[in-house]
């Protein structure tokens, strides 16, 4: 049975015809099925002629789920996650120094999740723990505990709404072999086809040898990896209006890609895919430099033959710019077919209009929508 995805609009006329030509083209081949609104079976809803068309597929979308809660609530003499747990007013909140926010539903509950992408006009959508989970400072027993808490979490919320959530695993990176063995748990147990790791592992790259068995080892079990700045921390000059996140989150991704680049660790793992959050942080402005260094200065490529340029290839990136110009911009640089939709929901830096924002991308063409709402997502995927 075909079935359509919850509609962003509500309450127009019925249209049955735009629901059964939605079905017809989601027939072939669709291999997410998408459960159809109560509504929209019972003929009361109008799907605007572009969302009768496309889903759209959401590949950087967090959740901190109940295991991951309850772990941070009952053990807190362990200080697992340095963080609490606070109850007030009957809400929770999760509270690490300064940064505190309420625990709505989104973070914890499959079905609190879907709601929240009804609102965002999102059909499916991979979750992945927010970097609060990453613990990569932990020991191995802490980190086994931890990591395992994360990835049935998130395979229970999954579970709850499978025909609208699919996951993402974590693992302890600060224990290779460790990192390898939770992969290959939860691509057994939980079907994961993607992972995702910091953008870099307590200061050190991922691009370095100790990572490389672990990044060989997505690539054979043909997982793709969502890269993603942890809290960076006070460093200087960015200790000062929120710049650790402003600029600190998009310089770690980039510095990750060059160092990806130049140590020749993609040359060597030729199949792997690599998602980048944030737009890809400044490296579609800086590929040029990349590509003129690479020409110029003999160290940028003693281990890296092949030149940036064709590297970036190896990244797709999301579209959350915050500007609708530099959504158009990074097209223009890395390709329609590289472009995903990223919400970073439920976070402060977060974008809860992607659809209307990418909308908005100046001279979007029909075939880059296409791409950009759920095509280069499956391709990214394999799914
Ligand atoms: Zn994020």
């Amino acid at each position: 049975m075909v079935r359509v995805p919850a509609a962003a609009g509500k309450s127009h006329p019925a249209e049955p015809a735009a629901v059964e030509a939605f079905a017809q083209i989601r027939g072939g081949g669709d291999r997410v099925p998408v459960r159809a609104p109560r509504a929209a079976r019972s003929g009361t809803i109008r799907f605007p002629k572009e969302e009768i068309r496309m889903k759209k597929i959401d590949l950087h979308s967090h959740v901190l789920p109940d295991t991951v809660l309850d772990l941070m609530e009952k053990a807190p003499d362990a200080d697992l996650f340095k963080a609490k747990v606070v109850r007030r007013d009957g809400k929770r909140f999760y509270a690490r120094g300064k940064n505190q926010f309420e625990l709505d539903p989104e973070y914890y509950s499959g079905e609190g999740k879907v709601a929240k992408m009804d609102r965002m006009k999102i059909d499916i959508s991979y979750i992945s723990t927010g970097p609060q989970a990453f613990c990569y400072w932990q020991k191995e027993e802490d980190a086994v505990r931890t990591v395992r808490a994360v990835n049935e979490g998130i395979a229970k919320m999954v579970d709850e709404r499978p025909d609208r959530l699919r996951g993402m695993a974590s693992v302890p990176m600060q224990h290779p072999d460790l990192a390898i063995a939770e992969l290959e748990h939860a691509v057994k147990t939980y079907g994961f086809k993607g992972v995702e790791i910091a953008t870099s592992i307590v200061g050190e790259e991922i691009a370095s040898k100790k990572f490389r068995p672990f990044l060989k080892r997505c690539q054979d079990l043909k997982v793709s990896i969502f890269t993603h700045p942890e809290n960076i921390g006070a460093t200087g000059r960015l200790d000062c209006y929120y710049l650790t996140n402003l600029i600190g989150n998009p310089l770690d991704t980039t510095i990750m890609v060059a160092n990806l680049m130049f140590s020749g660790a993609l040359d060597e793992l030729k199949e792997l895919k690599f998602l980048l959050p944030h737009a890809g942080g400044f490296t579609a402005a800086d590929i040029g430099r990349f590509q003129w260094g690479h020409g110029c200065r003999p160290d940028t490529s003693v281990d890296c033959k092949t030149p940036p340029m064709e590297l970036l290839r190896r990244f797709w990136f999301d579209a959350l710019a915050h500007n609708p110009k530099a959504v158009r911009f990074l097209i223009e640089q890395v390709g329609a077919d590289r472009v995903v939709i990223g919400t970073d929901d439920p976070f402060d830096m977060g974008d809860m209009t992607p659809i209307d924002n990418i909308e908005k991308v100046p001279g979007l063409t029909d075939a880059e929508r296409e791409r950009i709402y759920f095509k280069n997502a499956h391709e990214f995927i394999g799914d």
